[in-house]
This record gives C-alpha cells, sequence and structure tokens, in this order.
C-alpha cells in the first residue's frame, strides 16, 4: 500500500535559495523510498524552482475558477502548468467556507489535480461530531470526484502552531479515521469509500509518527516538520518500513 508523507511549508522559507537547498536534500530520501509519495507544497513562487527535484509538487491552495479577472489568485490550471498534481484545500489557518472549499474541489478535479481535502474540528469531539464536519464540507461533493480525492483528519488543536497544540492520541485518530470511513462508505458505497487515502496531520514528527500509522492513517500532512529535512526525510523513511509491512 502506498503511503502519503506531505509536506506543507506555508509561508516558509523567504527565499528561492533556500527553498532549492531544503527539496534537495529532501529529494534524495524521497527517490529511495518508493513505498511513499512524498509531495512538497511550497509557496506558489517557488514551485517552478522545485520542479526538476525527484518528490511530487502541491499547491497550498487555489482558486475556484480556473481563469479570470481575479486579482491575486491562484488557479488550479497554473499549478498544473507549474508541475503540480496535488493541491491542499481547507486548511483550517484558511478560514474558508465549507461552500467556498466545494467549489475548489471541483475546480480542482476539472484542472487533473488531487485534492488534499483537510477535515477536523476546533476541540477534541466525537464520531458524530465528525460525521456532521464530514457531511458539510463534502456535500454534493460526487463520489467521482471523491475517488480523485485525499482526505486528511486534520484537528486544529492538535497543530503545532494552534495554543497549546499537541499532537493527537494513536486512540483518537484510530476513532477519527474510522469516521471517516464510515461517512465515505455510507455516503459512496464500499468500493469508493475503501478506496480513499485518508491522512492525519497535527504536529507529527520522527517520534510520533508510528502512533498515527499504528492508528491507520495512510500517510501524514506535516508542516512544521516538513521545514527540517532531517526531521521530514526521517519521516519519509520510518513510512516506507512501514509500507513493507501492511
Ligand atoms: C498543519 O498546519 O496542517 C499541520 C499539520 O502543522 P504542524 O505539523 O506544524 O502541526
Amino acid at each position: 500500500m502506498k503511503m502519503f508523507c506531505i509536506g506543507n511549508w506555508k509561508m516558509n522559507p523567504t527565499t528561492a535559495k533556500e527553498a532549492f537547498r531544503l527539496g534537495e536534500n529532501i529529494a534524495e530520501k524521497a527517490s529511495s523510498c518508493p513505498q511513499v509519495i512524498t509531495v512538497l507544497c511550497p509557496p506558489f513562487p517557488f514551485l517552478a524552482h522545485l520542479s526538476s527535484l525527484s518528490f511530487a509538487l502541491g499547491g497550498q491552495d487555489c482558486f475556484l475558477e480556473q481563469k479570470g479577472a481575479y486579482t491575486g489568485e491562484v488557479s488550479p490550471l497554473m499549478l498544473k502548468d507549474q508541475g503540480c498534481k496535488y493541491v491542499i484545500l481547507g486548511h483550517s489557518e484558511r478560514g474558508e467556507s465549507d461552500e467556498v472549499v466545494q467549489k475548489k474541489i471541483r475546480a480542482a478535479v476539472r484542472s487533473g489535480l488531487t485534492p488534499v481535502i483537510c477535515i477536523g474540528e476546533e476541540k477534541p469531539s466525537s464520531p458524530k461530531f465528525l460525521h456532521k464536519r464530514l457531511h458539510s464540507r463534502l456535500q454534493d461533493i460526487p463520489a467521482t470526484v471523491l475517488l480523485k480525492s485525499l482526505l486528511v483528519y486534520e484537528p486544529v488543536w492538535a497543530i503545532s502552531t494552534t495554543k497549546g497544540g499537541k499532537p493527537a492520541t494513536q486512540e483518537a485518530v484510530a476513532l477519527a479515521i474510522s469516521a471517516f470511513r464510515d461517512f465515505l462508505v455510507k455516503e459512496a458505497g464500499e468500493r469508493v469509500g475503501f478506496a480513499i487515502p485518508i491522512l492525519y496531520g497535527g504536529s507529527v514528527d520522527k517520534k510520533n509518527i508510528n502512533i498515527f500509522l499504528k492508528a491507520g492513517a495512510q500517510g501524514v500532512l506535516v508542516g512544521g516538520a516538513s521545514l527540517k529535512s532531517k526531521e521530514f526525510t526521517a519521516l519519509i523513511a520510518e513510512m516506507e518500513l512501514h509500507a513493507q509491512t501492511v
């Protein structure tokens, strides 16, 4: 089973030179771990600088239309043209409505990108609450579109930059993944429901990654640790080992 190790650099680093150096340090490990799909999501201006390196590229967001008079926006077609295969959508730091995220998901898939859809909660909740969240975020998204997406359980309370943020426990992640899976199977049927990868994001590092993999996550979305090449390559290596055992 292929695993996903997705790095979200957010608004870092500040120069193309630093971005390339960080990318180069990660690329070597990524290319020696074939069971892991390593995806880096740098700021838009650095995409072209990294496109020659051996990992997949993703955008951190995209607009909900493909072209037009939308000052400051970046179209999913532009991301595709810059070599992106993935795009993170609905990250909690962006504070977008479900309706906007749904339009972006459709635009991304129409443009040939794989959406990495973030869904979580502000404080530890229950499977019932997560079902509600999934329902409002994915409402009216057809199974054909879901099948081309990755879902991330990304609890805001576990993100390293949230005040008091601490990683979720293995039990919490296992429970959330099973709530996600139940929802998908109910909404889209067994074939689609079991085919969609479910990832975890929130304070992942090399010391705790194994608990999320054991909880059933098919990969991780990583913020802070993706900016440290030693830490991020250690995550890729752990995932490669895990992938060989499942
Ligand atoms: C995130 O912001 O989605 C995230 C997972 O960040 P971090 O790994 O720093 O907690």
